[in-house]
């Protein structure tokens, strides 16, 4: 019989996965270049407005007379071709369908609430309305799914595939290129989805049955029952984390607090999260909440999942991150502006590129502000002046709801500190309203070595010296501007790089929910300088 094939990567999220594989096709530059044409966003646009008619035709038939009414004149106004032509004109400027739509009737509504006639500004409302439900209708591209349970195999998974898909059945992932730093293997790992990676090609066809041993870097295609048995029972004998403790502090081994927070990636996560045992929410991904550029422009989207985090930690703070979108972060759709660019238009750049989105969610976030603890992160600032337009946005939509009547309150804001640019200058960026050191991009970024390309992962070194340092005198300046600072990046997560951040003066961390029995016990063990309980004098 013929010895099964075994290949060697490397662990990017151990366990143990038997399934059939799905072999996904490269996604390449021709697979994405129909994204984004004129046309087809026009076609788009043109489509999505014709569902709208037609389901507000189907409703208003349904309705009273006075209720149709209102209908029929929202219907009248997408059949006017002026709205649509607004928007097509910013299709012809590089922006995608969702987009264009988003920002045309924006400005359009932001008119009509000025009208000196009080019978036009009270239409506002149904503009508001017609913007959203043409919206709904532009849901994107849908992701093409796999099989629930099977192997997923390709060049790469981006992590909007990874958050789409149903995992509840089990799988895992094994990936010719990818890296253990890139942000889909950061989901598998708080999902414990077994995914190897680096394993270069190989051959391989559809609905083979692989073993993914990915505690042990190892892809066993075919593999012999006996060989699924002994992955299974080491699998089984592995000693199981400690059970979560309540309680969102805990004490170093000399009698110092520290602060531990969750880190939510998706809804699913946080259902899933006791909250019990964190000091509430230190990082809230919202890229990852989102499926399509319609849902990133779907205010009441962005709104709902803020009300959910806030009642999950009912009176605890709640620490939203505006959308981080760019690097291995895309939404497909969004337009010729979309970055596929760490060094590029990412995170806050890319927020104030198209402040249509930007102004979206900050309407959602002033609003959900009004119901809890609420404070918003800045994902990428460089310099203060990004911090300080961020804030005009807040303060402008801030006054358009009041204005409209709705409920809402100014968060705090504060940064991520992930650009060593804005670490050395951090005595610079006084209007922050607290800090969050973002480890992941900060290493990337100050070793020159990009997260996702395995060529250079020895140089990736979250906890290299030249990190550590710039962290330690990073916290020194933000503790002299007495602004409260945390850490969200993945080294806060990892029990081995506790002694280093103590010493680094750190006292807040965001962590993985999966971690926390880990961490709690690696502070417990360690003293607030960094030294080992032991050595405790
Ligand atoms: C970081 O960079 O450390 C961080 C928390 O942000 P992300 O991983 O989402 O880029
Ligand atoms: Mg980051």
């Amino acid at each position: 019989m013929a010895e099964a094939l075994e290949i060697v990567g490397i662990c990017a999220s151990p366990g143990v996965a038997i399934g059939t594989v799905h072999l996904a096709a490269d996604v390449t530059a021709e697979t994405f270049a129909p994204f984004y044409t004129v046309a087809a966003e026009r076609e788009k646009l043109r489509q999505a407005v014709g569902v709208a008619v037609t389901d507000l035709s189907a409703l208003a038939d349904r309705l009273d007379e006075e209720s149709a009414g209102i209908l029929d004149f929202q219907v009248e106004m997408l059949l006017d071709p002026a709205l649509v032509e607004m928007a097509e004109e910013r299709i012809v400027g590089g922006d995608g369908a969702a987009l264009a739509w988003a920002g045309a009737l924006d400005r359009y509504i932001a008119g009509i609430e000025e009208a000196p006639d009080e019978q036009l500004r009270a239409r506002a409302v149904d503009v508001v309305d017609i913007r959203n439900r043409v919206l709904r209708a532009l849901t994107g591209r849908p992701v093409e799914d796999f099989a629930p349970g099977s192997v997923f195999v390709g060049k790469d998974l981006e992590p909007s595939h990874f958050l789409a898909h149903d995992w509840s059945a089990g799988g895992g992932i094994v990936l010719f290129d990818g890296s253990a730093s890139s942000h889909v293997a950061m989901l598998a790992r708080s999902r414990g989805i077994p995914m190897v990676v680096a394993t270069g090609r190989f051959e391989i066809g559809d609905g083979l049955r692989v073993l993914v041993d990915a505690s042990d870097a190892l892809v066993v295609i075919d593999p012999e029952d006996a060989r699924i048995r002994k992955a299974k029972s080491r699998m089984a004998s592995a000693s199981p984390s400690a059970p979560a403790q309540p309680g969102g502090t805990v004490e170093t081994a000399d009698g110092v607090a520290i602060r531990l927070s969750a880190i939510i990636n998706d809804r699913q996560e946080l259902k899933a999260t006791d909250p019990s045992s964190f000091a509430g929410i230190g990082l809230m991904r919202t890229e990852f909440l989102i499926a399509s550029p319609a849902d990133a422009f779907d205010e009441e989207k962005h709104y709902e999942v803020c009300r959910q985090a806030l009642d999950w930690a009912g009176s605890a703070p709640v620490i939203v991150r505006m959308l981080d979108l760019g690097g291995d972060k895309t939404l497909p759709g969004l337009g010729a502006k979309k970055s596929e660019s760490f060094m590029g238009v990412r995170g806050i750049r890319l927020l104030l590129a198209l402040p249509e989105l930007a102004r979206v969610q900050a309407r959602a976030l002033l609003r959900a502000a009004a119901h809890g603890n609420l404070s918003v992160l800045l994902p990428m600032v460089t310099v203060p002046d990004e911090l300080d337009s961020m804030r005009t946005i807040f303060e402008e939509e801030l006054a358009v709801l009041v204005r409209r009547g709705v409920e809402a309150r100014m968060p705090e804001i504060g940064m991520m500190v992930e650009v060593p640019a804005a670490a050395l200058m951090l005595d610079r960026f006084s209007r922050s309203a607290f800090f969050s050191f973002g480890t992941n991009d900060l290493a990337q970024y100050l070793m020159a070595a990009a997260r996702g390309d395995q060529s250079v992962a020895g140089l990736y070194e979250v906890a290299a010296p030249a990190v550590c340092r710039l962290i330690g005198q990073s916290v020194a300046l933000a503790e002299a501007m007495k602004r409260p600072l945390g850490i969200c990046g993945e080294m806060a997560s990892e029990p081995r790089h506790v002694p280093a951040l103590m010493a680094a003066g750190l006292r807040h961390f965001s962590v993985a929910p999966s971690r926390i029995a880990d961490i709690r016990s690696a502070i417990g063990g360690s003293c607030s300088d960094g030294r080992a309980a032991a050595e405790k004098r």
